[in-house]
């Protein structure tokens, strides 16, 4: 164990205190953020929102991005866009961070948690499949689970620490099933499958830049579709729903205050010019991290086949729940941040009555993954 203190102690060229993840601000961030500052339109009004949607949509590849105040925020919209409302129910993984099962909630639908693949740690399409086939039913093209009578509206599969989900089955299996799909991309830019970006392959796909995401503002997301109609709704509904008119007030329905402020967008754009130089720097420590851990019998958790992880978080498998244990330990005591993964979202009191399939891969995890430093190192 001290060997690995050691090591990334070594790696990241400090004997002070290592966090898992610190955002780098090594750009133009303050060059933006003053002259933003300057301009006085530091609210949700302001040339770096437009900017900052343009250059994303753009690094992505989708026709549209739509910013807003946080990555929960993007993914609510999202599943609002996907049509989901009150009652329904919404397929998602257990093995994800609570805010695509409150995102969910917020709508008054309820996740349904479906098992992941042990390559990837995302979704898996087999279990999805399985649990469609065993439980649901066609009916006047809505998906209708027979067990609770209530209509699958939407799929969210996560692209966990950013390595790639097996998303083009899961779309194949969604459409066939009448399921609107809808990526929590949150932790995955830069990541691509078959060389398109996550988060593109369905209806809408949502993005976070918290501030331990691999770019930040602070707080932020976006909602990225190819959909017009759908773009033009985002919108609306994010910004309160007021119709545009350069004084009157009038909203036609109730909206929501998810903008993202200029001031906000003003460091993401900062943030975005520095995004290859950040995927270069993580990909560089994971081959190091892979070398070593691969030396010391540990299991270090690199990219899946057909795809380009972003390497946000980088994680090990270690062998059994006590041996994790011991890891978190030693490591925080000495100086080494680290961090198991996620409870189970079916294990927290708020969804533990949801229904579930077999959940064996995800329990596997939740005993075995930690998250070490990951960092972009300067
Ligand atoms: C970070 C994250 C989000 C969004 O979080 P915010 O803090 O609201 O930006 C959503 N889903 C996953 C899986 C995440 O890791």
């Amino acid at each position: 164990m001290q060997k690995i203190v050691d090591f990334i102690k070594q790696t990241f060229n400090t004997q002070e205190f290592i966090p898992l993840h610190e955002p780098r601000f090594i750009g133009n961030e303050k060059k933006y953020l003053n002259d933003c500052i300057d301009s006085t339109f530091v609210s949700s009004v302001g040339k770096y929102v437009a900017t900052f949607e343009k250059e994303f949509a753009r690094t992505v590849g989708s026709k549209y991005a739509i910013a807003t105040v946080n990555g929960t925020a993007a993914l609510h919209i999202s599943l609002l866009l996907a049509d989901v409302k009150k009652d329904d129910e919404v397929i998602t993984q257990p093995l994800t961070f609570i805010a695509t099962c409150n995102a969910i909630s917020y709508i008054g639908a309820k996740p349904i948690f479906v098992d992941v693949d042990l390559d990837t740690m995302g979704l898996s399409p087999e279990s999805l499949k399985n649990f469609l086939e065993q439980n649901c039913e066609i009916k006047e093209n809505q998906c209708i689970n027979q067990t609770t009578g209530k209509v699958v509206k939407a799929c969210v599969p996560m692209h966990t620490f950013g390595h790639p989900c097996r998303i083009l089955e899961i779309k194949d299996i969604c459409d066939i099933w009448h399921i609107a799909l809808v990526e929590d991309a949150a932790e995955s830019l830069g990541s691509y499958y078959k060389d398109k970006h996550t988060g593109t392959f369905g209806k809408v796909g949502a993005f976070s830049f918290n501030g331990n995401k691999i770019i930040t503002s602070g707080g932020g997301g976006v909602i990225v579709t190819d959909d017009e109609a759908l773009a033009k709704r985002a919108k609306h509904i994010t910004t309160t729903a007021k119709i545009p008119h350069p004084y009157e007030y009038v909203h036609d329905e109730i909206g929501y205050n998810y903008r993202l402020p200029n001031l906000n967008a003003a460091l993401l754009v900062a943030q975005l010019e520095q995004l290859d130089k950040f995927l270069a720097s993580k990909r560089d420590l994971a081959t190091k991290y892979k070398e070593f851990f691969s030396s010391n019998n540990i299991n270090f958790i690199t990219e899946p086949k057909d795809s380009k992880s972003n390497y946000w978080l980088q994680a090990v498998l270690l062998d059994d729940l006590k041996q994790r244990n011991d890891f978190l330990e030693f490591t925080n005591k000495n100086g080494v941040m680290s961090r198991p993964i996620w409870k189970l979202m079916n294990e927290l009191e708020m969804f533990k009555d949801c229904q579930c399939t077999d959940l064996k891969n995800s329990k596997y995890f939740e005993e075995r993954v930690v998250n070490i430093p990951s960092s972009v190192i300067l």
